[in-house]
């Protein structure tokens, strides 16, 4: 059974791959017609899920982020509202995989909210 998912999960992956862009052209066109619907779906997901919050912060925790003045809850919400990479405004409103909180790995200090490419040139830069 477990193997059946993840030949599924593969499936779909490589199914991503092929069509990729016409698959996020057609999200894109559904979430720009259907804004509203798609904004009060995410809100009552991520605002019904305790469990998101509290994994989130858990982990931000664990990573040893440092965010100054601000709490927790506060920078979640923040997280929430962020829509677009801060850095090459690409929509990044589905979160999940590809919304990343990017801090300084020497000080733990909270910089940006980044898309996946964005976070891994980072990653990359701060090995050099
Ligand atoms: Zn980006």
């Amino acid at each position: 059974m477990v193997f059946d998912k993840l030949k599924e999960k593969l499936r779909k992956q490589k199914y991503y791959q092929i069509h990729k862009e016409k698959i996020d052209e057609r999200n894109k066109e559904w979430k720009k017609l259907n804004r509203d619907m798609y904004l009060k779906q995410q809100r009552e997901y991520n605002n019904h899920s305790d469990r998101h919050q509290s994994n989130m912060i858990k982990c931000w925790k664990y990573t040893g982020l440092k965010l100054f003045d601000y709490t927790y809850e506060e920078v979640y919400e923040y997280y929430l509202d962020c829509d677009n990479c801060e850095v090459c405004n690409k929509d990044i409103s589905m979160g999940g995989y590809n919304k990343h909180m990017d801090h300084c790995h020497s000080t733990g200090i909270f910089r940006w909210i980044l898309c996946n490419s964005c976070n891994t040139k980072d990653n990359w830069m701060n090995k050099i």
